[in-house]
């Protein structure tokens, strides 16, 4: 039997080889396409929250700084608000009337996820951007270190990862069947479950990698993104009452200032929350895809919706030289030169494992039942337009501006301290 070398060296003698070669010399690759639309939007996204910084620090002042419109994109980073958003319109039929931007940008993810898969996440999302290059140049800081460094700095933000998934993840759970709620933290039984945490940590940090293989550590870490995102599907989607959601938009003040409370996170960061983002930053330059991999609740529902697109990228057994290229190049760990088709609601649509495949027509993104390939700049175009059509079809159908006056922002952003505009795990003040 031929061994896997003469069998690489046999298909590599293929002309589709040589001709792949030529084209790679080539400037423009999907990796480099994909950068411009990732700069796009991520510029596009600090001009939105600079703008929304000076429309609050005008409504806060008084009037006596400059004025800038509120941008409506702003509503983007309510992901709370989409889903009270997703659930108010599968109820009611209505937009939610203070950030339907907030809910059409929501709706544009879901159906472009539905339609392309993960396209969202690799081509447009600001934060599997910063997600992407942090890694990137977190691979060159790691070429400098020795194997055993290496190893630790990659494996320890996994393993950490997953002992506090096992944790957070049956708490979750548990919290959804109604069995245990926030209060029960504050139970003297809780001192018995202490050494079982202590133990979920240390788990996966103790047990050799023959029984506790990483592949087990990778999906029990994940599974704390779906939990979040089983969270809010079950407490807003499935057991808020669309009415509650119609007196919320209506009566309670901290909603109308969701988006000016979000800027106040940033801008006066707790010390535990600058702590977290600060561990999730550092961790991001070791582990690919980081934030996105095993805690992003958007990632997870649209690697969940994407199982349904038919974009999927294809291999073609016959012509492949078992080279490994596609699966060392993939940033979520997707054993690609093992897949015929990659049915991975982890695959982000990315191509970084079709450039980097040596021979022609051997990996592409293909629409399953037609047959033929999908070039990267076609599926960065239907990603993009679908979601730059739909947000414009919003604006001129007057679905992106709330109505809320400007006055009003006025006096409630400058009394922002105000006890009414707070909340205590989910429980609201009426006006
Ligand atoms: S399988 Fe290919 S397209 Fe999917 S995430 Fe991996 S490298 Fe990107
Ligand atoms: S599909 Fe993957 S393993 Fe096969 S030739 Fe292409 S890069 Fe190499």
């Amino acid at each position: 039997m031929a061994s896997q070398n003469e069998k690489s060296i046999q298909k590599s003698d293929s002309s589709n080889v040589s001709k792949k070669k030529r084209k790679s010399l080539s400037w423009m690759t999907s990796l480099r396409f994909r950068w411009m639309s990732q700069i796009s939007f991520f510029v596009l996204t600090i001009y939105i929250g600079w703008m929304f910084y000076l429309f609050v620090r005008y409504c806060e002042t008084g009037g006596a700084t400059v004025f800038v419109p509120r941008p409506p994109g702003v509503e983007a980073f309510l992901p709370i608000g989409a889903f009270m958003g997703l659930k108010y319109f599968l109820g009611t039929g209505k937009v939610d009337p203070l950030h339907p931007a907030g809910f059409i940008i929501f709706a544009a993810i879901l159906l472009t996820s539905f339609l392309f898969q993960r396209g969202f996440c690799s081509w447009i999302c600001p934060a599997g951007t910063m997600s992407e290059w942090a890694w990137r140049i977190g691979d060159r800081i790691k070429s400098k270190f020795n194997k055993g460094v290496k190893y630790w700095v990659e494996a320890f933000p996994v393993k950490l990862t997953c002992g506090l998934s096992m944790i957070s993840t049956p708490i979750v759970a548990l919290m959804l069947l109604d069995i245990i709620s926030f209060a029960s933290f504050g139970s003297p039984n809780m001192k018995f479950i202490y050494p079982l945490m202590i133990a979920a940590i240390i788990i996966p940090f103790a047990l050799p990698r023959k029984i506790w293989p990483a592949r087990v550590e990778d999906s029990i870490a994940r599974a704390w993104k779906y939990s979040i995102l089983a969270f809010f599907a079950v407490t807003i989607v499935i057991k808020m009452p669309a009415q509650q959601l119609e007196i919320m938009f209506t009566n309670v003040p901290f909603m109308k200032v969701a988006d000016v409370r979000m800027l106040k996170f940033f801008t006066d960061m707790s010390m535990l929350a600058a702590i977290i983002l600060s561990i999730i930053f550092v961790f991001s330059f070791f582990t690919k895809n980081y934030w996105c991999r095993y805690f992003c609740p958007y990632g997870a529902l649209v690697g969940v919706l994407g199982w349904a697109s038919v974009f999927r990228i294809v291999r073609n057994k016959k012509t492949c030289i078992d080279c490994s290229k596609c699966t060392v190049a993939c940033p979520v760990h997707i054993e690609v030169e093992k897949k015929n088709t990659v049915y991975n609601p982890e695959c982000l649509g990315c191509y970084d494992c079709v450039d980097s495949c040596p021979v022609d027509d051997t990996l592409d993104m293909k629409l399953l039942g037609y047959g033929r390939k999908i070039h990267y700049a076609v599926y960065a175009g239907l990603v993009v337009g679908l979601f730059v059509i739909f947000m414009n079809t919003a604006r001129v159908t007057g679905y992106w501006y709330n109505n809320i006056p400007l006055p009003e922002y006025m006096e409630r952003i400058s009394d922002l301290d105000n006890p009414k505009y707070e909340h205590k795990q989910g429980e609201f003040k009426v006006e």
